[in-house]
């Protein structure tokens, strides 16, 4: 088999790419798959060599060839300058925000941002003197207007994992990078499969692998690719700096995951969808928020820059009793009540964002849930979800 380099795979589509890169069966024994190595010792056969750091990875916290394996697969999709991998999708919030800021430093966060990444900023930023300034998911090019002198970086999540705004990414990088700010983009719902994060000039990159890379609900992983060779070294620095690292397995069985993830999210998309649909028709359903829906506000900012959905979605119920609505969530056959997402199984789980937004004040006059769509027959999803409906009417 011949080897393809770099620049060879980069030409490749996406899910072909995803097929080659991140394995060498000459580096493993022939096997079509690198092996998990454990390790921490790395031995140096000569003092010369010791002195002069001459090994391919120099102790078990640079990396080993699993952990290699999965930051080259990723670094191919993301198409950035280098991948740091870490233990979960919130470190891979944390990490590069650690990388880029110092004290007295000012920097801006979309008020529909995930909401450990929100305490992070609120807990332990703030206690290292960096201020915090939540904005309009809507903002775009008006984020102008917030930024002040030290402004040195922009959080962005789109569309919000709960509340599904699209954000205006090319508008708010062109804003930021004129005054010399990094724009860091929480990209976990449409995957680099579905935008190109670093191609719109996101410097950033950040994916909660626990979703749709591992995709079976098994792992708990992160990565941060960062878009020049200048930023990745700082984010590989403060990687190295705070001994961040994974665990073999998890970086084996995310790879592992990764090699379907193109044909899971080409099934789960268009499901999702559907399932949207079918739900915006429902009499029980007072909104969908989905941006793929023709009539979804942030359906333009999706077309023009998205390439694809993934399979998570919300919707605003009529308001019903709280007992109501969990005669029909406790009883359902296929969608599982948790956090998380991005597995092959489906879920639905009540959310309230209101105690905690605070840039744009968040109201529903009924009850909000998010549903995942897994791999199941849509039929059967579809009467699950009728049968809960019904349940609900019942309890009333
Ligand atoms: C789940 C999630 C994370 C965090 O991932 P974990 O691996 O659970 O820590 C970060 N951002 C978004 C948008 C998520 O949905």
């Amino acid at each position: 088999m011949r080897k393809l380099t770099r620049e060879q795979r980069a030409k490749l589509k996406p899910r072909s790419r995803l097929v080659v890169s991140g394995r060498n069966p000459e580096d493993s024994f022939g096997f079509v798959n690198p092996p998990i190595v454990r390790g921490s010792t790395v031995l140096y056969p000569t003092l010369d060599d010791f002195l002069a750091r001459k090994a391919r990875f120099a102790y078990g916290t640079y990396g080993n060839p699993t952990t290699e394996a999965l930051e080259t697969a990723l670094n191919d999709i993301e198409g950035g300058a280098g991948v740091i991998l870490v233990p979960s999708g919130l470190m891979a919030c944390t990490v590069p925000l650690l990388a880029c800021l110092k004290s007295g430093d000012h920097m801006l966060v979309t008020d529909s941002v995930y909401r450990p990444t929100r305490d992070f900023c609120d807990k332990m930023l703030s206690r290292l003197g960096i201020e915090v300034t939540y904005y309009d998911p809507l903002i775009g090019a008006g984020i102008a207007s917030l930024f002040k002198p030290n402004t040195r970086a922009v959080f962005t999540e789109a569309p919000g994992s709960q509340t599904f705004e699209v954000q205006d990414i090319p508008a708010i990088v062109g804003v930021a990078h004129a005054r010399s700010a990094v724009v860091l983009m929480d990209n976990t719902w449409a995957t680099p499969l579905y935008f190109d994060a670093h191609g719109f000039g996101v410097d950033y990159s950040i994916q909660a692998g626990t979703k749709y890379p591992a995709g079976h609900s098994d792992v708990l992983t992160g990565s941060v690719s960062a878009r020049t060779p200048e930023l990745f070294q700082q984010l590989k620095d403060a990687k190295q700096t705070l001994g961040v690292i994974i665990a073999s397995e998890d970086a084996f069985l995310t790879l592992r995951g990764l090699r379907t993830m193109a044909l899971r999210l080409a099934h789960q998309g268009p499901a999702g969808l559907e399932m949207a649909r079918w739900l915006k028709e429902r009499p029980e359903v007072a909104r969908v928020m989905h941006p793929a829906l023709e009539d979804d506000p942030g359906h333009a900012l999706w077309k023009r820059d998205f390439t694809g959905c993934s399979s998570l979605f919300s919707v605003e119920l009529h308001p019903v009793r709280r007992e109501a609505l969990g005669a029909m969530l406790n009883e359902l056959s296929f969608f599982g009540m948790g956090a998380s997402w991005g597995g092959y199984e489906s879920l639905a789980l009540p959310f309230d964002c209101s105690s905690y937004r605070s840039a744009t004040p968040w109201k529903t006059a009924g009850p909000t849930v998010r549903f995942h769509i897994g791999l199941e027959e849509l039929d059967d999803l579809k009467a699950d979800l009728a049968e809960g409906f019904a349940r609900m009417k019942a309890a009333g």
